[in-house]
């Protein structure tokens, strides 16, 4: 079996999953969307044979469509995963604590949005990711999730957001 497959979800459609289990920390994807051809939203918007659902923001009011496995992963308001990002369009997915075999691998899409950061692709839409403390609400705005969950995911953010938001992050973290 392979070690990540997709496979039907609870209401989300579908998800990724891992077939073994992982450690806290372990790096389970690299992924680079550099290089790929780039559309607007209103590129995919206006051709069917883009799947929206599969586009990954890459800076400039641009996006690549790219069906990898992390494509896959559904959003959760207690996620047992994290996209670490060093630049636009390159980031690993690192298990945010240890997960067990057969468990569906979600991510906080406000948790790592660069360009959610800086106000270019905020969004809201009805959670239905079935965690006790679902927020109800999926966005993609770091500064409006829960404080505790933004300090847990702030050593995760990229330098350059770190510096970009000094101020806030300084009340933040004192
Ligand atoms: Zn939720």
């Amino acid at each position: 079996m392979e070690r990540f497959y997709i496979a039907g979800t609870k209401g989300k459609g579908r998800g990724l999953f891992t077939s073994s289990g992982l450690k806290k920390g372990e790096i389970l994807f690299h992924v680079d969307l550099r290089g790929l051809k780039t559309y607007t939203l209103k590129e995919i918007d206006s051709n069917k044979e883009l799947d929206g659902d599969r586009a990954h923001y890459v800076g400039r009011g641009k996006y690549v469509i790219e069906d990898n496995l992390p494509a896959f992963m559904n959003h959760s308001c207690d996620p047992n995963c994290y996209c670490l990002k060093s630049g636009i369009g390159i980031y690993d997915v690192v298990a945010f604590r240890d997960i067990k075999a057969g468990e569906e691998l979600t991510h906080d899409y406000a948790a790592s949005s660069i360009n959610q950061l800086e106000g270019l692709f905020y969004f809201e839409e009805e959670c239905h990711c079935g965690s006790p403390d679902c927020r109800n609400i999926v966005h993609g705005d770091f500064f409006r999730l829960p404080e505790d969950w933004q300090r847990r995911f702030y050593p995760y953010l990229p330098p350059s957001i770190k510096r970009k938001y000094r101020d806030r992050f300084v009340n933040l973290l004192k």
